[in-house]
């Protein structure tokens, strides 16, 4: 008999309201997470990654119900709890997202949680020892003395000793602190445990005896481990697949071997590239990510990754230098935020070109058109002649308007000639291999007619 996952998250979302002024209304909302599905097999490591703010926190909180989702479905099978009949409405009885108060409380025994940060998450005044015990007293061991035995092996399975059972907080290195939680979490006998960067606090020494540590008692424990990184070298060491995560999306997701060796999604890519890899010559190399995650109040439309792309899509009739392209459109989304100005780039081309006799220079020595012209393509990478003249021409004719004054004029002329696909289509799911799918609107050729398994 083969056996169903023990986690399956579908269509999971967890939108903030944002709200304002003095009735409080609602105004938006922070789509931290925007429905993201996957599965977690019995004794299977899931790496959750992606930068600071991608919405990997809120997905771990949502799972495990420290946070009401907003719309989706949490489906986990622990305890021997059956599984796939749906009831007649089309929802799940096993759905954590429905649960009531009492199937809340024995799902809690059956899905722990770790967090990054040691000190905030233990009570600084219960001892190492009371700490690891209370979740044993909450779920209704009274006998105290089963209680120490169970807590002294649990000590002794993180790598503490008794002497660390009437130890407080303050008293424990950082590393001897994530281990007590680990012990806590680990009380109740869980099948799921969801970790949130649980050494990105740790000093880097700790960092790998604690990650061997969680990698030992998973397979000890038989757990089902949802492990969130932002670090991909971890993420590689501990991992059976990988789920990246962009702005609220799962970006790619498959078996960890085959992600790091040919990630399909841009985003994969440029996180990989960052990483020392352990075979120089398979490793990416030098893909620039420039700035942060959009905020999720307001994702960028099409593709959510488009305004960072390296890869970003060139529309028909336009072929040119890749790198042009992607300076070109950050040029275009900069003057079309109003966030190109004239005047400062004009004082700074000053001081930048102090020294070059060359300089061209305007009335009252500031820096005359063809300075701001050269700093302002200088910026945006696009300094060299662009091939395509129709295109380069264009970018001369929006830099003066810009020059002019004209900054609606040029935002209007770049947003008419210059936009790319990934703005206008919302890029589907691609399966490329066993398990590993991806969605870029770069592979809608490839893109296999029968909808995937972990599709919503
Ligand atoms: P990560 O763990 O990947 O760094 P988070 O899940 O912490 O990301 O945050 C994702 C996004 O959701 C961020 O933009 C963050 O500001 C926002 N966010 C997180 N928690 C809240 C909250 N309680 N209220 C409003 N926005 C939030
Ligand atoms: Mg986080």
């Amino acid at each position: 008999m083969t056996e169903g996952p023990l986690l399956s998250v579908r269509g999971l979302k967890k939108h903030y309201p944002i709200r304002e002024g003095i009735f409080n209304r609602r105004v938006g909302a922070a789509k931290a997470v925007d429905g993201i599905s996957f599965d977690i097999a019995p004794g299977e490591t899931l790496g959750l990654v992606g930068e600071s703010g991608c919405g990997k926190s809120t997905a771990a909180r949502s799972i495990v119900r420290l946070e009401e989702p907003t719309a989706g479905e949490v489906v986990f099978n622990g305890n021997g709890r059956a599984g796939a009949t749906r009831n007649p409405d089309g929802t799940h009885p096993n759905d954590v997202t429905r649960f009531g108060d009492a199937e809340r409380k024995a799902f809690r025994r059956g899905a722990q949680m770790v967090f990054q940060d040691p000190s905030s998450s233990l009570d600084p005044r219960m001892t190492a020892g009371e700490a690891i015990g209370e979740p044993l007293r909450i779920h209704g061991m009274d006998d105290r003395r089963r209680r120490r035995a169970i807590v002294e092996d649990l000590l002794e399975r993180v790598g503490l000793s008794t002497e660390e059972f009437d130890r407080y907080p303050h008293e424990l290195s950082g590393g001897q602190r994530q281990r007590v939680a680990l012990a806590r979490a680990l009380a109740l006998n869980p099948d799921l445990l969801v970790a949130d960067e649980p050494v990105s606090a740790l000093d880097v020494s700790v960092q790998a005896e604690i990650l061997s540590l969680i990698d030992g008692l998973q397979e000890e424990f038989d757990l089902s481990l949802l492990f969130i990184s932002h670090d991909m070298s971890v993420v590689r060491r501990i991992c059976d697949r990988v789920a990246v995560m962009y702005l609220g999306e799962i970006v790619e997701i498959g078996p960890t071997d085959d992600l790091f060796a040919d990630p399909r999604h841009p985003y994969t890519e440029a996180l990989l590239s960052s990483v020392p890899a352990p075979d120089p010559r398979s490793t990416v190399g030098g893909i620039e990510l420039p700035g942060t995650v959009p905020s999720p109040a307001d994702p960028p439309d099409g593709c959510r990754f488009h305004t960072r792309c390296h890869r970003v899509i060139q529309p028909d009739g336009i072929d040119i230098d890749q790198s042009d392209w992607r300076g070109l459109l950050n040029f275009r989304d900069r003057v079309l935020a109003g966030d190109v100005d004239v005047g400062r780039v004009r004082e700074n081309a000053v001081v930048d070109e102090a020294g070059d006799p060359s300089a061209d220079r305007g009335a009252n020595g500031t820096a005359g058109d063809a300075a701001v012209r050269a700093e302002l393509r200088r910026e945006f990478d696009i300094d060299g002649r662009i091939g395509d003249p129709g295109v380069e021409a264009a970018v001369e004719e929006a830099i003066d308007r810009l020059l002019d004054g004209d900054d609606e004029g040029a935002a209007a002329l770049l947003s008419e000639r210059f936009t790319t696909p990934c703005e206008e289509a919302t890029p589907e799911r691609t399966v490329h291999a066993e398990g590993h799918a991806s969605t870029c609107l770069r592979h809608a050729s490839e893109r296999t007619a029968a909808p995937d398994r972990t599709d919503d």
